[in-house]
C-alpha cells in the first residue's frame, strides 16, 4: 500500500481550440505521462506510483484532466509540471492558458488512522474512513496546490497520528546531575510567607504579583551574581528585545506551530479618531462599566502576543544578514521587560505567574562555538548554585524548549541539540521546580530567520532563561527568611529591609 493522489481539473484557454491544436494537446499528454512527469522518480518506482494523466478531453476553450498518482510525481505537482508544457504546446496554437479550476482533489493514506489525526481544516470537505486506509477529499484551489497543502495536510496527519499513538508519552526527562543534599532551614511555603512580611501582593491581573522593595532587593542581588558571574566573565552584551511578538516573528520561530492557548493576544484600534470612541468613553462615564464587547468590535488583529519566549523577537536584528566571521561568537542579552502566558489553572505562587521576569542570554555562531558557550555557562552556573547560592538542585535534558512550545514531544534526534533544565527542590512541597534551563538550538533559529556566516559553515545558537521569580522562590524555599542563615554571596548583596508601607 502506497498514499495516493488524484485529482481532476479544468484548463481554461483564452479561446476554442482547434482540431490541431487538440491533436497537439494529446501529444503533451502522451510526452508529460512517458517523459516528464518520470524525471527524478527513482528507477525502482512502479508505474502506478507515478503521476500519470489517466483521462483528459477537450472542449471548446477547456481541457479536462483527470490525474492520478502514487507517492512520486504526486498529482498536483504533475498538473504545474503539465501547466508547463500545455501552455508551450497551445501557445504555439496562439492560446493563452488563463486559469487552472480543481474540481476535485483526494488523498488516500495508507495504514490505521484514528480519528483524532484528522485535523479540522477549511480545506477538508469530507473524510471516509476505512480499516486499512483513510480517503480525504479536500477542497482546494490552484494556488492552495501550488502551495503544497495536500503534502502539508498529510504531514500533518502523521504527526497527529504519532501524538495520538504515544499520547500517553510525558516530555523527555534524564537527569544529568544532582547536587548532595543540603540542611533543611525552611519548611514553609516562600510565596506565602512574602505576602505575611508585605514582601508582595497580588496585582490587580490574573498570575500577577506587585513586588515591594524586599522582593525586588532579592530580584535585583541574584540579577547582580547573574551579572558578574555569568555575562561579565563569559562576555555578554546587553541588548534590549521587543516585548510585543507579532505573528511574522511566531511564524518564523515556530511558535505559530503551538502556543497559542498561552498567549496573551495584542490587538491595536480599528481607528485613533477620537470621535470613534467617544461613546465607549461615554458608556464608561454614566455607568462605570468598560464596555468590553463594544471594544472588541473596533478592534484590528489581534495582531502577535506579549514577549513569551524571549529571543524570537531578537532575530529580526540579524534576519537575512551574513554575519562576519571576526564577530563570532556573538553573546547578548536581555532584561529589559516581563515575560507573559496565560498558565490557566496552573497558577501557583510566585513560581508560575501569567507575568513574569526573565534574564535571557542568546549566543550564536558555528556549532563548535555554540557548543563551548553551552558547556561553559553550564559550568559557571554550576559554580553558582553549588558555591554562591548553596542549592539542592539537579539538571536534566529534557524535550527542547522549541520543540515543546510548538506542542511536539521527544528529543531533538541530536546529542548536541536540547534543552538542560535547571530544577531546585521546594521542601515545603517535596517537589522540583524548574528555575531555568540552557538550550542549544541548532541551527533552527538562524534557518528560520535566514542568518549565514562569512565562511559558509552554519549558523547555530542558543539561549538560557533565567527566571527571576523561580530563582527567588527555589532560594527562599531552601534557605528561608532569616538572612543570618542565608549563603554569604546572597546575603552581602541584599541591605536590611527597610519599612516603606506601613498599613493601618
Ligand atoms: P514549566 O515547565 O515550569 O511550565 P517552561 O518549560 O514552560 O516552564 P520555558 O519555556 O522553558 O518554561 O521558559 C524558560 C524559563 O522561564 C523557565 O525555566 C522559568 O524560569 C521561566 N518561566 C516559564 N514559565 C514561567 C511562569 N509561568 N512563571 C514564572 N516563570 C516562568
Ligand atoms: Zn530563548
Ligand atoms: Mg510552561
Ligand atoms: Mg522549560
Ligand atoms: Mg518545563
Amino acid at each position: 500500500m502506497f498514499i495516493r493522489f488524484a485529482l481532476t481539473a479544468d484548463l481554461q484557454f483564452s479561446r476554442d481550440l482547434t482540431p490541431e491544436a487538440v491533436l497537439a494537446a494529446g501529444d503533451t499528454v502522451q510526452e508529460a505521462n512517458e517523459v516528464l512527469f518520470r524525471r527524478g522518480v527513482p528507477a525502482e518506482a512502479e508505474d502506478e506510483q507515478i503521476g500519470k494523466i489517466t483521462e483528459w478531453s477537450a472542449h471548446d476553450s477547456v481541457i479536462s484532466l483527470a490525474i492520478e498518482s502514487g507517492p512520486y510525481t504526486r498529482a498536483h505537482d504533475a498538473l504545474f509540471r503539465f501547466r508547463k508544457l500545455i501552455a508551450q504546446a497551445m501557445g504555439r496554437h496562439r492560446l493563452g492558458l488563463r486559469e487552472i479550476t480543481v474540481r476535485s482533489f483526494s488523498v488516500e493514506i495508507p495504514g490505521h488512522i484514528p480519528d483524532e489525526a484528522i485535523p479540522k481544516l477549511p480545506f477538508i470537505r469530507s473524510v471516509s474512513s476505512h480499516a486499512e486506509s483513510v480517503r480525504i477529499d479536500l477542497a482546494c484551489s490552484a494556488t492552495d496546490l501550488e502551495n503544497r497543502v495536500p503534502d502539508r495536510i498529510v504531514k500533518l496527519i502523521e504527526e497527529k497520528k504519532e501524538a495520538a499513538l504515544y499520547g500517553g508519552k510525558t516530555e523527555h526527562w534524564e537527569l544529568v546531575f544532582e547536587s548532595g543534599k543540603r540542611e533543611r532551614i525552611f519548611e514553609g511555603n516562600p510565596t506565602e510567607e512574602m505576602l505575611a512580611r508585605g514582601w508582595i501582593k497580588h496585582g490587580a491581573s490574573r498570575g500577577q504579583w506587585i513586588f515591594a522593595p524586599q522582593a525586588v532587593a532579592l530580584f535585583r542581588a541574584f540579577e547582580r551574581i547573574v551579572v558578574e558571574e555569568i555575562i561579565r566573565p563569559l562576555g555578554f552584551s546587553e541588548m534590549i528585545f521587543p516585548k510585543l511578538v507579532p505573528w511574522e516573528v511566531w511564524m518564523r520561530s515556530g511558535h505559530a506551530k503551538g502556543v497559542y492557548p498561552e498567549i496573551y493576544y495584542v490587538c491595536t484600534p480599528k481607528t485613533r479618531d477620537p470621535s470613534y470612541w467617544e461613546d465607549i468613553a461615554d458608556y464608561f462615564k454614566v455607568t462605570g462599566e468598560v464596555p468590553v464587547e463594544m471594544i472588541r468590535d473596533r478592534l484590528d488583529g489581534p495582531i502577535g502576543g506579549m514577549c513569551y519566549a524571549q529571543c524570537p523577537p531578537f532575530w529580526p536584528f540579524v534576519q537575512g544578514e551574513t554575519l562576519a566571521n571576526d564577530c563570532l561568537p556573538i553573546r547578548v542579552f536581555d532584561r529589559s521587560g516581563t515575560s507573559h502566558r496565560y498558565e490557566s489553572g496552573g497558577i501557583h505562587g510566585i513560581e508560575r505567574v501569567d507575568e513574569f521576569h526573565r534574564i535571557e542570554i542568546l549566543w550564536l555562531g558555528t556549532a563548535e562555538q555554540t557548543i563551548e558557550t553551552a558547556n561553559r555557562l553550564h559550568e559557571t552556573y554550576t559554580r553558582v548554585f553549588e558555591d554562591l547560592m548553596e542549592l539542592e538542585w539537579r539538571s536534566a535534558r529534557v524535550t527542547p524548549w522549541f520543540m515543546a512550545q510548538e506542542g511536539m514531544l521527544g528529543e531533538s534526534g541530536s546529542a548536541d541539540i536540547g534543552t538542560r533544565d535547571y530544577e531546585a527542590l521546594l521542601p515545603y512541597s517535596n517537589s522540583w521546580l524548574e528555575f531555568q534551563n540552557v538550550s542549544v538550538n541548532g541551527d533552527k533559529y538562524p534557518k528560520g530567520f535566514n542568518v549565514k556566516i562569512q565562511s559558509g559553515a552554519d549558523c547555530w545558537s542558543g539561549c538560557s532563561g533565567i527566571g527571576l521569580e523561580r530563582w527567588t522562590a527555589a532560594f527562599l524555599a531552601q534557605k528561608g527568611f532569616d538572612t543570618a542563615k542565608w549563603p554569604e554571596a546572597v546575603a552581602r548583596l541584599v541591605d536590611e529591609p527597610k519599612e516603606i508601607f506601613r498599613f493601618l
